[in-house]
């Protein structure tokens, strides 16, 4: 089932995201939810805390759905290294219309558990790396906006409260 993203403003998705403690069939449905609401949307990952469910699950797929075996379910993510940076252009499915450059290690190794609730670890490189920090952060409450420093943030903060004041967010 597809379901509404919230957008910079709304909550959880600004509160840290609690753990998943079983695999019930709630939890399989809401990975589902998450997968449709990726694909549909269409993005390269998607976070609980995005469609207002503040549990410690992700999806990716850098491939859109065009790769069978791109999709990639992590429950209870952690972060097992990080290292290196990269400096790359950078935007959210709850941050409609903005982009903005930001500072994500270069490589970076996760342990979670998948869509089966068997342990998995898994390195990613470059795009990926970044999307693992990005999906973590929202975890944690953390949108990428929060990450910007200074006039770049003053400036897509202002912009959305202005739409927000307009009924256009
Ligand atoms: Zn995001």
């Amino acid at each position: 089932m597809i379901r509404p993203i919230l957008k910079y403003g709304d909550n959880p998705l600004h509160e840290p995201a609690l753990s998943v403690e079983a695999f019930t069939s709630d939890v399989d449905r809401i990975i589902g939810d998450l997968v449709d609401t990726m694909y549909a949307a269409p993005g390269i990952g998607l976070a609980a805390p995005q469609v207002g469910i503040p549990l410690r699950i992700f999806v990716i797929d850098l491939s859109l759905g065009h790769d069978p075996n791109g999709l990639l379910v992590m429950v209870n993510p952690e972060f097992v290294e990080r290292e290196g940076m990269q400096l790359e252009d950078e935007g959210c499915l709850s941050v409609p219309g903005f982009n903005a450059t930001v500072a994500r290690p270069a490589r970076a190794i996760v342990k979670g558990w998948n869509r089966e609730g068997q342990e998995q670890i898994i390195e990613g490189n470059g795009l990926l790396a970044r999307c693992f920090q990005h999906e973590i952060d929202h975890l944690d409450g953390t949108l990428f906006v929060d990450r910007l420093r200074g006039l770049q943030k003053d400036l897509i903060v202002r912009k959305i409260k202005k739409l927000s004041r307009s009924g256009k967010w």
